[in-house]
């Protein structure tokens, strides 16, 4: 039996986590962090945290939940300081709980280690043997790498960071704070996006320069792959960078992960998901009436398609765009009508049409073939679907929760069964080397894992997000 939260997340591999920060004596830097957080909630919806620092006390809120439910005028007001990090979590390692919202704050010594992580680590339950003894409270690997670096030889925390990072095998993109500084890191391979910006004159950090544009910060650079960065009031310095030349950016970002008026490596997203729909359409071109985005994922892809193949761009689909993850799961009776209240179609405009259907990438395939059969239904003639990236049939483990390999579609069926089982006249997906010339990267610093298998480390298959829910 299938939920609306399931039906959310199943076509695509959709969540990791969100990361903010900044450094400003001038501003109210908890409204800047929840202004922030808000821009970049598509990154993770399961939790939200800000925490801030005075110089000599920490103020956090931490909650289940979106940006804006967790956090209102009153709480935030209490969060006084001139230090403050940011975290929207969807939950890769550890358990949607309570405990495990992050930041992940460490004491110690008469400071503090706020830490909020975009990643994955694969290396975690070695790195956890080191802490034999150590009291944890989460079952996540972001506490596991913090008690590290503050267990790490250093006299200041710029030192441990740069000592400990370069045990850490996997992906982070990390902003934290002790009491008087801000830090912004990144593994080597550079997996997940990390940005530098400023406003007015002081430092801020972001997992995505859509959060610099909402508080009106302008983007200075990227944190490079493997930099570690220490932050004070209005300037930043660049402490070291370990690994050098590894990166492998994650692909899967362009195709769905990252908002489409973000830069990535310099190339609008938007133009990215454009650039392929425009490909597809000359690798697997069609005759049809009408191009369909399955909202919202699919829109810029879609348009790309519609210009190069001709076939004018419609909507048909209409998104309900106020189901969020506490929707409660319809009684049964009102199961079969899940699909519906996420996407309604319009009849008068899918009758007797030839639709094509355009979006990122098709994960387990149910949602996909829920919205060939509501379409049918509508009175479609034909439904074509082209999916503007290649078949997915690996697990990420580099920050993006992903189902089990056997529950990947394409991981045990060819495409030809996967076009039966969507009951779809057609079905066709973007190359690899499509998707990769539609990113303007090049292919050596890109992870193409989950739809190549090449992982750029060594990985075990077997890994499952609660590991150490017994285990702390
Ligand atoms: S396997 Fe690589 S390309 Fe795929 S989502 Fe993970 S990091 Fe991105």
């Amino acid at each position: 039996m299938i939920s609306i939260q399931q039906l959310k997340r199943e076509e695509s591999l959709k969540d990791h986590c969100g990361v903010f920060g900044i450094y400003a004596r001038n501003l109210n830097v908890a409204k800047i962090t929840y202004l922030a957080l808000h821009s970049l909630q598509h990154r993770g919806q399961e939790s939200a945290g800000i925490t801030v620092s005075d110089g000599w006390k920490l103020r956090g809120i931490r909650q289940l939940g979106l940006v804006t439910s967790v956090f209102n005028e009153g709480n935030l007001s209490k969060l006084k300081g001139f230090i403050s990090v940011g975290h929207n979590r969807y939950s890769t390692t550890g358990g949607n709980t309570i405990e495990n919202v992050q930041p992940v704050i460490i004491p110690g010594n008469g400071d503090f280690f706020a830490v909020s992580h975009n990643g994955n680590l694969v290396n975690a339950a070695d790195l956890a043997k080191r802490l034999n003894g150590v009291k944890r409270v989460t079952t996540s690997d972001t506490e596991i790498l913090a008690l590290i670096i503050k267990f790490t030889e250093g006299k200041t925390w710029e030192e441990k960071i740069l000592k400990a990072t370069p045990d850490f095998a996997g992906a982070y993109s990390i902003v934290a704070c002790s009491k008087d500084r801000l830090f912004a890191f990144r593994d080597p391979w550079g997996f997940r996006p990390l940005v530098l910006g400023k406003l007015k004159g002081n430092i801020v950090v972001a997992s995505e320069t859509c959060a610099l544009d909402t508080i009106g910060a302008t983007y200075i650079r990227d944190v490079l792959p493997g930099e570690i960065i220490s932050i004070g009031d209005k300037n930043f310095r660049s402490v070291g960078i370990i690994g050098k030349k590894l990166m492998k950016f994650c692909l899967f970002e362009y195709v769905y992960l990252a908002r489409p008026d973000s830069i990535l490596n310099n190339v609008l997203v938007h133009q990215v998901r454009q650039k392929s729909g425009e490909l597809l359409a000359k690798e697997a071109p069609v005759k049809g009436d009408l191009v369909v985005a399955v909202p919202d994922s699919g829109t810029s892809a879609a348009l790309g398609f519609s210009q190069a193949s001709g076939i004018p761009f419609g909507e048909v689909l209409i998104k309900n765009r106020y189901i969020g993850r506490t929707f409660i799961a319809p009684e049964q009776a009102l199961r079969e009508h899940s699909v519906k209240m996420k996407f309604n179609p319009m009849k008068q405009i899918a009758n007797g049409k030839k639709i094509v259907i355009v979006d990122d990438s098709i994960v387990r395939g149910t949602t996909m073939k829920k919205i060939v059969e509501i379409l049918r239904k509508s009175g479609a003639k034909e439904i074509h679907l082209r999916i503007c990236s290649p078949p997915i049939r690996w697990p990420c483990f580099f920050g993006v929760d992903t189902p089990e390999r056997r529950q990947l579609i394409a991981s045990s069926k060819t495409v030809a069964q996967i076009k039966k089982f969507i009951n779809a006249d057609s079905l066709y997906y973007l190359s690899l080397d499509g998707l990769i010339k539609a990113s303007k990267q090049p292919t050596d610093k890109l992870c193409t894992a989950c739809f190549s298998g090449k992982y750029p480390m060594p990985v075990n298959l077997n890994f499952k997000k609660n590991v150490f829910e017994n285990n702390c």
